[in-house]
Protein backbone atom coordinates (compact mmCIF):
# COMPACT_ATOMS: atom_id res chain seq x y z
CA UNK A 1 0.00 0.00 0.00
CA UNK A 2 1.51 3.19 -0.79
CA UNK A 3 2.47 5.39 2.64
CA UNK A 4 1.78 8.93 2.87
CA UNK A 5 -1.78 10.84 2.76
CA UNK A 6 -3.83 8.21 4.54
CA UNK A 7 -6.56 6.20 5.09
CA UNK A 8 -9.57 5.10 6.33
CA UNK A 9 -11.18 7.39 8.87
CA UNK A 10 -13.64 10.03 6.81
CA UNK A 11 -15.02 11.73 10.38
CA UNK A 12 -14.34 15.18 10.71
CA UNK A 13 -13.25 16.35 14.39
CA UNK A 14 -15.15 19.66 14.60
CA UNK A 15 -13.82 20.27 17.93
CA UNK A 16 -11.32 22.63 17.06
CA UNK A 17 -13.82 24.85 15.02
CA UNK A 18 -17.71 24.65 16.45
CA UNK A 19 -18.38 28.08 18.61
CA UNK A 20 -20.04 26.87 21.95
CA UNK A 21 -23.62 26.74 21.01
CA UNK A 22 -24.39 28.86 24.59
CA UNK A 23 -22.48 31.75 24.23
CA UNK A 24 -23.62 34.95 22.52
CA UNK A 25 -21.40 34.40 18.96
CA UNK A 26 -18.85 37.35 18.23
CA UNK A 27 -18.48 38.03 14.43
CA UNK A 28 -15.74 35.72 14.19
CA UNK A 29 -17.27 33.55 15.78
CA UNK A 30 -20.34 33.72 13.82
CA UNK A 31 -18.22 33.67 10.62
CA UNK A 32 -16.57 30.24 11.68
CA UNK A 33 -20.07 28.57 12.24
CA UNK A 34 -20.94 29.64 8.93
CA UNK A 35 -17.72 27.95 8.00
CA UNK A 36 -18.57 25.04 9.49
CA UNK A 37 -18.94 21.44 7.34
CA UNK A 38 -20.88 19.09 7.74
CA UNK A 39 -20.04 15.84 8.47
CA UNK A 40 -19.77 14.50 4.72
CA UNK A 41 -17.30 17.76 4.52
CA UNK A 42 -17.35 21.64 2.37
CA UNK A 43 -18.90 19.99 -0.73
CA UNK A 44 -21.69 18.14 1.33
CA UNK A 45 -25.31 19.20 -0.25
CA UNK A 46 -23.22 21.42 -2.53
CA UNK A 47 -26.19 22.67 -5.06
CA UNK A 48 -26.54 25.44 -8.01
CA UNK A 49 -29.11 28.16 -7.84
CA UNK A 50 -29.98 31.46 -8.62
CA UNK A 51 -28.78 32.72 -5.35
CA UNK A 52 -25.77 31.08 -5.19
CA UNK A 53 -24.25 31.49 -8.43
CA UNK A 54 -20.60 32.76 -8.47
CA UNK A 55 -20.51 35.04 -10.69
CA UNK A 56 -16.96 35.59 -11.58
CA UNK A 57 -16.29 32.22 -12.78
CA UNK A 58 -19.32 31.90 -14.31
CA UNK A 59 -18.83 34.92 -16.30
CA UNK A 60 -14.82 33.69 -16.64
CA UNK A 61 -16.34 30.78 -18.45
CA UNK A 62 -18.62 32.20 -20.95
CA UNK A 63 -15.87 35.20 -21.89
CA UNK A 64 -13.03 32.15 -22.54
CA UNK A 65 -16.00 30.19 -24.67
CA UNK A 66 -17.16 32.80 -26.17
CA UNK A 67 -13.88 33.90 -27.29
CA UNK A 68 -13.43 30.33 -29.13
CA UNK A 69 -16.47 32.06 -31.80
CA UNK A 70 -13.67 34.26 -32.79
CA UNK A 71 -11.39 31.21 -33.61
CA UNK A 72 -12.03 30.70 -37.21
CA UNK A 73 -11.19 34.39 -37.84
CA UNK A 74 -7.83 34.41 -36.18
CA UNK A 75 -6.05 31.90 -37.64
CA UNK A 76 -2.72 31.47 -37.77
CA UNK A 77 -0.05 29.00 -38.00
CA UNK A 78 2.46 30.72 -34.87
CA UNK A 79 -0.71 31.12 -32.59
CA UNK A 80 -1.76 27.03 -32.91
CA UNK A 81 1.78 26.96 -32.07
CA UNK A 82 1.99 28.70 -28.96
CA UNK A 83 -1.47 27.41 -27.86
CA UNK A 84 -0.45 23.75 -27.98
CA UNK A 85 2.85 24.40 -26.90
CA UNK A 86 1.01 26.68 -23.66
CA UNK A 87 -1.29 23.56 -23.14
CA UNK A 88 1.20 21.21 -22.97
CA UNK A 89 3.40 23.66 -20.64
CA UNK A 90 -0.14 24.81 -18.38
CA UNK A 91 -1.80 21.57 -17.89
CA UNK A 92 1.23 18.60 -18.23
CA UNK A 93 3.36 20.70 -16.38
CA UNK A 94 1.72 23.22 -14.38
CA UNK A 95 -1.92 20.84 -13.71
CA UNK A 96 -0.94 17.18 -13.83
CA UNK A 97 2.71 17.37 -12.38
CA UNK A 98 2.41 20.63 -10.65
CA UNK A 99 -0.79 20.97 -8.93
CA UNK A 100 -2.18 17.16 -8.96
CA UNK A 101 1.54 15.11 -8.23
CA UNK A 102 3.53 17.04 -6.02
CA UNK A 103 1.15 19.32 -4.49
CA UNK A 104 -2.34 17.18 -3.77
CA UNK A 105 -0.45 14.18 -3.33
CA UNK A 106 3.54 15.28 -2.62
CA UNK A 107 4.26 12.21 -5.31
CA UNK A 108 7.85 13.57 -5.29
CA UNK A 109 9.74 16.57 -3.59
CA UNK A 110 10.73 19.57 -5.93
CA UNK A 111 14.03 21.96 -5.24
CA UNK A 112 11.87 25.57 -4.26
CA UNK A 113 12.69 27.30 -7.64
CA UNK A 114 11.34 24.09 -9.60
CA UNK A 115 8.47 24.09 -7.33
CA UNK A 116 7.86 27.74 -8.24
CA UNK A 117 7.74 27.18 -11.65
CA UNK A 118 5.53 24.35 -12.36
CA UNK A 119 3.06 26.13 -9.49
CA UNK A 120 3.09 28.86 -11.83
CA UNK A 121 2.58 27.07 -14.96
CA UNK A 122 -0.59 25.66 -13.20
CA UNK A 123 -1.84 29.20 -12.63
CA UNK A 124 -1.48 29.95 -15.92
CA UNK A 125 -4.36 27.00 -16.51
CA UNK A 126 -7.18 28.99 -15.55
CA UNK A 127 -8.08 26.29 -13.35
CA UNK A 128 -7.78 28.47 -9.79
CA UNK A 129 -5.63 28.95 -7.21
CA UNK A 130 -3.04 25.91 -5.76
CA UNK A 131 -4.71 26.07 -2.53
CA UNK A 132 -8.37 25.52 -3.81
CA UNK A 133 -7.45 23.28 -6.22
CA UNK A 134 -5.51 20.68 -4.42
CA UNK A 135 -7.73 20.71 -1.12
CA UNK A 136 -10.97 20.58 -3.43
CA UNK A 137 -9.06 17.42 -4.96
CA UNK A 138 -8.08 15.88 -1.89
CA UNK A 139 -11.58 15.95 -0.92
CA UNK A 140 -12.93 14.53 -3.87
CA UNK A 141 -9.86 11.41 -2.86
CA UNK A 142 -11.91 11.40 0.45
CA UNK A 143 -15.38 11.71 -0.45
CA UNK A 144 -15.24 10.13 -4.03
CA UNK A 145 -18.33 8.98 -4.96
CA UNK A 146 -20.33 9.70 -2.11
CA UNK A 147 -22.04 12.53 -0.23
CA UNK A 148 -19.69 15.47 -0.11
CA UNK A 149 -18.08 14.44 -3.54
CA UNK A 150 -17.35 17.87 -4.91
CA UNK A 151 -17.88 16.49 -8.53
CA UNK A 152 -19.48 12.85 -8.76
CA UNK A 153 -21.30 11.97 -11.93
CA UNK A 154 -24.14 10.44 -9.41
CA UNK A 155 -24.81 13.58 -8.81
CA UNK A 156 -24.91 14.45 -12.86
CA UNK A 157 -22.90 14.27 -15.67
CA UNK A 158 -22.81 17.75 -16.34
CA UNK A 159 -22.99 18.67 -12.79
CA UNK A 160 -19.40 16.74 -12.88
CA UNK A 161 -18.29 18.40 -15.77
CA UNK A 162 -18.89 22.11 -15.15
CA UNK A 163 -21.87 22.63 -13.21
CA UNK A 164 -20.44 22.07 -9.53
CA UNK A 165 -17.46 25.21 -10.26
CA UNK A 166 -20.57 27.76 -10.44
CA UNK A 167 -21.39 27.61 -6.94
CA UNK A 168 -20.53 30.40 -4.75
CA UNK A 169 -18.14 29.62 -1.41
CA UNK A 170 -17.63 32.23 0.80
CA UNK A 171 -14.13 33.46 2.13
CA UNK A 172 -14.85 31.83 5.07
CA UNK A 173 -15.63 28.54 4.00
CA UNK A 174 -12.39 29.11 1.31
CA UNK A 175 -10.26 29.57 4.14
CA UNK A 176 -11.62 26.86 6.21
CA UNK A 177 -11.23 24.64 3.03
CA UNK A 178 -7.54 25.20 2.90
CA UNK A 179 -7.14 24.91 6.65
CA UNK A 180 -8.75 21.66 6.99
CA UNK A 181 -7.50 20.03 3.88
CA UNK A 182 -4.51 21.74 2.45
CA UNK A 183 -2.69 22.54 6.37
CA UNK A 184 0.63 21.43 4.63
CA UNK A 185 0.60 23.97 1.69
CA UNK A 186 -1.38 26.73 4.09
CA UNK A 187 2.17 26.78 5.54
CA UNK A 188 3.68 27.57 2.35
CA UNK A 189 4.64 31.09 1.60
CA UNK A 190 4.84 30.36 -1.87
CA UNK A 191 0.97 28.93 -1.62
CA UNK A 192 -0.19 32.10 -0.10
CA UNK A 193 1.70 34.42 -1.98
CA UNK A 194 -0.21 32.14 -5.20
CA UNK A 195 -3.10 32.41 -3.30
CA UNK A 196 -2.89 36.38 -3.31
CA UNK A 197 -2.08 36.59 -6.91
CA UNK A 198 -2.91 33.63 -8.96
CA UNK A 199 -5.92 36.12 -11.05
CA UNK A 200 -2.84 38.58 -12.00
CA UNK A 201 -0.56 36.43 -13.30
CA UNK A 202 -3.64 35.43 -15.77
CA UNK A 203 -4.94 38.31 -16.99
CA UNK A 204 -1.48 39.37 -17.30
CA UNK A 205 -0.59 36.38 -19.45
CA UNK A 206 -3.28 37.13 -21.52
CA UNK A 207 -2.41 40.72 -21.85
CA UNK A 208 1.28 39.91 -22.98
CA UNK A 209 -0.13 37.50 -25.51
CA UNK A 210 -1.95 40.35 -26.78
CA UNK A 211 1.04 42.83 -26.84
CA UNK A 212 2.73 39.93 -28.35
CA UNK A 213 1.21 38.68 -31.32
CA UNK A 214 -2.26 40.74 -31.25
CA UNK A 215 -5.88 39.44 -31.36
CA UNK A 216 -4.92 35.48 -33.08
CA UNK A 217 -2.58 35.21 -30.10
CA UNK A 218 -5.28 36.36 -27.52
CA UNK A 219 -8.33 34.19 -29.47
CA UNK A 220 -6.07 30.82 -29.91
CA UNK A 221 -3.34 31.48 -27.43
CA UNK A 222 -5.94 31.77 -24.63
CA UNK A 223 -9.82 31.46 -25.11
CA UNK A 224 -9.08 28.19 -27.56
CA UNK A 225 -6.08 26.70 -25.01
CA UNK A 226 -8.06 27.22 -21.76
CA UNK A 227 -10.89 26.09 -23.22
CA UNK A 228 -9.88 22.85 -24.17
CA UNK A 229 -7.41 22.85 -21.33
CA UNK A 230 -10.82 22.94 -19.22
CA UNK A 231 -12.52 20.12 -21.24
CA UNK A 232 -10.22 17.61 -20.81
CA UNK A 233 -9.71 18.45 -17.41
CA UNK A 234 -13.04 17.85 -16.72
CA UNK A 235 -13.61 15.30 -18.81
CA UNK A 236 -11.60 13.11 -15.52
CA UNK A 237 -14.16 14.00 -13.52
CA UNK A 238 -16.89 13.33 -14.96
CA UNK A 239 -16.13 10.43 -18.14
CA UNK A 240 -13.31 8.98 -16.69
CA UNK A 241 -16.13 8.04 -13.35
CA UNK A 242 -18.18 6.86 -15.94
CA UNK A 243 -16.45 4.71 -18.98
CA UNK A 244 -13.81 2.60 -19.37
CA UNK A 245 -12.65 -0.61 -17.44
CA UNK A 246 -11.02 -1.07 -14.01
CA UNK A 247 -7.59 -2.98 -13.08
CA UNK A 248 -8.47 -2.18 -9.45
CA UNK A 249 -12.13 -3.13 -7.45
CA UNK A 250 -11.86 0.85 -5.66
CA UNK A 251 -14.78 1.87 -3.48
CA UNK A 252 -15.15 4.72 -6.27
CA UNK A 253 -16.41 4.10 -9.85
CA UNK A 254 -13.37 5.37 -11.25
CA UNK A 255 -12.40 3.84 -14.95
CA UNK A 256 -9.35 3.88 -16.99
CA UNK A 257 -10.65 5.59 -20.03
CA UNK A 258 -7.79 5.26 -22.80
CA UNK A 259 -8.91 8.36 -24.73
CA UNK A 260 -8.65 10.92 -21.80
CA UNK A 261 -5.38 9.07 -20.36
CA UNK A 262 -3.92 10.49 -24.10
CA UNK A 263 -6.21 13.59 -23.89
CA UNK A 264 -5.40 14.95 -20.21
CA UNK A 265 -1.61 13.84 -20.31
CA UNK A 266 -2.32 10.81 -18.02
CA UNK A 267 -4.63 11.58 -16.02
CA UNK A 268 -7.05 9.09 -17.65
CA UNK A 269 -5.69 6.34 -15.81
CA UNK A 270 -8.00 7.35 -13.46
CA UNK A 271 -8.72 4.42 -11.61
CA UNK A 272 -5.50 3.33 -11.04
CA UNK A 273 -4.73 6.79 -9.38
CA UNK A 274 -7.83 6.39 -7.03
CA UNK A 275 -6.33 2.61 -6.10
CA UNK A 276 -2.81 4.35 -5.36
CA UNK A 277 -3.01 8.27 -5.02
CA UNK A 278 0.52 9.09 -4.10
CA UNK A 279 2.17 6.37 -6.76
CA UNK A 280 3.86 9.05 -9.37
CA UNK A 281 3.04 7.10 -12.47
CA UNK A 282 -0.33 6.42 -13.65
CA UNK A 283 -0.44 3.85 -16.35
CA UNK A 284 -0.12 0.66 -14.73
CA UNK A 285 0.18 -1.51 -18.21
CA UNK A 286 2.22 -1.57 -20.73
CA UNK A 287 0.04 0.34 -22.96
CA UNK A 288 -1.21 2.83 -19.99
CA UNK A 289 0.88 5.72 -21.86
CA UNK A 290 1.12 8.55 -19.35
CA UNK A 291 3.60 11.48 -20.60
CA UNK A 292 3.12 13.38 -17.46
CA UNK A 293 5.59 10.34 -16.09
CA UNK A 294 7.91 10.51 -18.82
CA UNK A 295 8.37 14.81 -17.48
CA UNK A 296 8.56 13.77 -14.00
CA UNK A 297 11.39 11.12 -15.12
CA UNK A 298 13.42 13.55 -17.25
CA UNK A 299 13.09 15.78 -13.95
CA UNK A 300 14.61 12.91 -12.26
CA UNK A 301 17.22 11.79 -13.97
CA UNK A 302 18.32 16.05 -14.16
CA UNK A 303 17.99 15.26 -9.97
CA UNK A 304 15.62 18.09 -10.05
CA UNK A 305 12.80 15.38 -8.65
CA UNK A 306 13.35 13.34 -5.79
CA UNK A 307 11.82 11.09 -3.36
CA UNK A 308 9.64 10.03 -6.34
CA UNK A 309 7.25 7.32 -5.18
CA UNK A 310 7.61 5.23 -8.52
CA UNK A 311 6.31 2.00 -7.09
CA UNK A 312 3.97 0.44 -9.71
CA UNK A 313 1.56 -1.18 -7.99
CA UNK A 314 0.75 -5.38 -8.43
CA UNK A 315 -2.32 -5.63 -10.39
CA UNK A 316 -3.46 -8.55 -8.34
CA UNK A 317 -6.83 -7.14 -6.85
CA UNK A 318 -6.49 -9.46 -4.17
CA UNK A 319 -3.13 -8.03 -3.03
CA UNK A 320 -3.83 -4.06 -4.17
CA UNK A 321 -6.42 -2.86 -1.30
CA UNK A 322 -7.81 0.35 -2.19
CA UNK A 323 -6.54 3.19 0.44
CA UNK A 324 -8.57 5.81 1.23
CA UNK A 325 -7.71 8.97 2.18
CA UNK A 326 -8.96 10.65 5.74
CA UNK A 327 -11.04 14.17 5.70
CA UNK A 328 -7.69 15.05 8.18
CA UNK A 329 -5.93 15.25 5.41
ZN1 LIG B 1 -11.68 10.81 -9.45
ZN1 LIG C 1 -5.62 12.75 -7.28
Amino acid sequence: MPSGILETDTTVDDSATAPSQTAPLTNSAASRQKAEFGKAGPFENAKLSWNRIDWTVLGWMLLVHAGCLAAPFYFSWPALAVAVGLHWLTCSIGVCLGYHRNLSHASFRLPAPVRFFTTLCGVLSGEGSPLTWAATHRVHHARSDRSGDPHSPRNGVLWSHILWLFVRRDANEVTELHRRYAPDLLKDPMMRFFEKTFGLWLVGSAALLYLVGGMPMLVWGVCVRLTVAYHTTWLINSASHIWGYRNYETTDDSRNLWWAGLLAYGEGWHNNHHAWPRVACYGHRWWEFDITWQAIKVLRFLGLASDVDDRIPSRDTTTAEPPRYTDRH
